[in-house]
């Protein structure tokens, strides 16, 4: 079998995590292939991250036509559920699209179809339906996908059980809608169905909805999409699923109690698993974790000359995580010396209504840790922006080290953080103390006023309440 031996790195897979990896890679003058069985951008930019922010958006402008009297003005709205997916698949269409041109300005080879792998020398072989490579360095960078739940009878089929991909095409609204999984993917989608009148229950197996986030942050949005009509079974999970011809009957169970949920559709947001079959890395002996390919701080798996990154390895699985892996690992095989993946300064959010952003510990996560923690909190009821704006829901949380000032972790929920965050991402990458984020001079009037006040009312310096 002639193996093409050209390339100094394949990368397999073409999301955030591949594509960004690839682009860096041929910077620093590697012979670079991606493969792709699918649309180029992944699952981010095609089926993830872009469309549903613009489904969101769609939601949001809706929700500030229905209160425009509320701003002095008057609207009829209405809306258009074809128009509103086309408008998300025109946008992912384009991006997609953008990353063909990426790769054509980078001079990288892009290969369409499925690679597997096979023991190699140096590094595995990579087959491509039936054609052969041999290339220095393999990268995997193939994702996941959602998590069925086979147990409860909760596998998709496309119509009742959906997943994100179905609930992103929505061709009608069901009357009524579960969801199963109350993480950032569950969120977004119960704010985007119930803003179109969806009557939604949200599923949580835990005590509490966004268990990754603070919990005052978890308290505050419960009672918030309350408020927006949206009904909560926390402490419950599925324990059978029957479909029928319009909908599913749920089996809830909560401790030794249960009771039955009628729905039209079930959306899964209960996870993700990684896409690691049909691939030959079992009879590579690839190392996986918890199912994730598990590599070192720098994308190096357990076999020579492969790596891996993105969603395909450990949490959190975020398109910016993939990326920012995806340089860190070809920079180390192009002998740079990048820094390591620090998993505790990666933001998180989620862009429901209100908003949810975060990084770093919790305030328990850090107490946990044994860590004296001064904790600051401000309202943007208190936020004048946030009054003009007419969006004053919500708060920003800081948590400090109360023995070196260290910006341990920040939370926040409210109008537009999911754009405030990266401010604290700067400061605690810099290694910010308390000191300098109160003298640094934030600009009036804005939402990011919230974040310097949440500094002082950690150290008994707040101004405005
Ligand atoms: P992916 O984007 O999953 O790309 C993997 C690619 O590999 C795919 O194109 C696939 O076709 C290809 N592939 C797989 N196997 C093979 C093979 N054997 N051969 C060839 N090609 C293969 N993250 C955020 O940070 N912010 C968000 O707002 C956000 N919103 C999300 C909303 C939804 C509904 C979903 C589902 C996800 C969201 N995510 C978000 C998560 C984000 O999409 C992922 O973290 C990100 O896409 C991971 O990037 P990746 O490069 O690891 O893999």
């Amino acid at each position: 079998m002639a193996e093409d031996a050209r390339f100094d790195l394949m990368v397999i897979g073409s999301g955030p995590g591949g594509y960004v990896a690839a682009i860096r890679a041929a910077q620093l003058g590697l012979n670079v292939a991606i493969v792709e069985k699918s649309e180029l951008g992944g699952v981010c930019l095609n089926w993830g991250c872009i469309p549903t922010k613009a489904m969101l958006r769609s939601a949001e402008v809706y929700s500030h036509m229905q209160h425009a009297a509320d701003y002095g003005l008057s609207a009829n709205p209405g809306f258009d559920l074809a128009a509103i997916v086309k408008r998300s698949r025109g946008i992912a269409e384009q991006l997609s699209k953008g990353v063909t041109f990426l790769m054509k300005k980078n001079k990288i080879t892009v290969i369409q179809g499925f690679a597997k792998l096979q023991a190699g020398a140096s590094a595995p072989i990579v087959d491509v339906d039936g054609t052969f490579y041999k290339p220095k360095n393999v990268l995997l960078a193939t994702g996941a996908r959602p998590r069925a739940l086979e147990q409860a009878g909760l596998v998709p089929d496309g119509k009742i059980i959906i997943t994100s991909r179905e609930a992103m095409i929505p061709e009608d609204l069901p009357a009524t809608m579960a969801i199963v999984g109350s993480g950032a993917i569950g969120m977004e989608f119960a704010s985007f169905y119930a803003s179109f009148g969806v009557e939604v229950t949200v599923i949580e197996i835990l005590d509490r909805i966004l268990p990754q986030e603070d919990k005052d942050i978890s308290d505050h949005a419960l009672k918030s999409f309350k408020k927006r009509g949206i009904n909560f079974k926390l402490g419950s999970s599925v324990s059978a699923c029957a479909v029928s011809g319009d909908g599913a009957n749920l089996t809830l169970t909560s401790g030794d109690k249960s009771e039955t949920l009628t729905v039209g559709r079930v959306l899964l947001a209960a996870g993700v698993q990684a896409n690691t079959e049909n691939m030959g890395l079992e009879a590579l002996a690839v190392t996986l974790e918890k199912g994730h390919i598990k590599t070192d701080g720098y994308g190096a798996t357990n076999i020579k000359g492969l790596y891996a990154i993105g969603d395909v390895t450990a949490p959190p699985w975020l398109a910016h995580k993939a990326s920012h892996e995806g340089i860190i690992c070809v920079e180390k095989i192009a002998g740079q010396a990048p820094h390591v993946m620090d998993a505790s300064k990666i933001p998180a959010c989620t862009y429901c209504q209100p908003q949810i952003a975060s990084i770093g510990l919790t305030e328990a996560k850090a107490k946990e840790q044994g860590l004296d923690v001064k904790v600051g909190k401000f309202p943007f009821q208190a936020n004048g922006k946030a009054l003009a704006m007419g969006e004053a829901d919500g708060f920003v949380k800081t948590v400090f080290d109360a023995t070196t000032g260290e910006l341990l972790g920040a939370h926040m929920i409210g109008a537009e953080v999911t754009e405030l965050i990266q401010g604290y991402a700067v400061a605690m990458g810099l290694e910010t103390t308390e000191a300098e984020l109160m003298e640094t001079v934030f600009p009036h009037p804005t939402l990011s006023e919230a974040m310097h006040e949440a500094t002082l009312d950690a150290y008994g310096r707040i101004l405005h309440l």
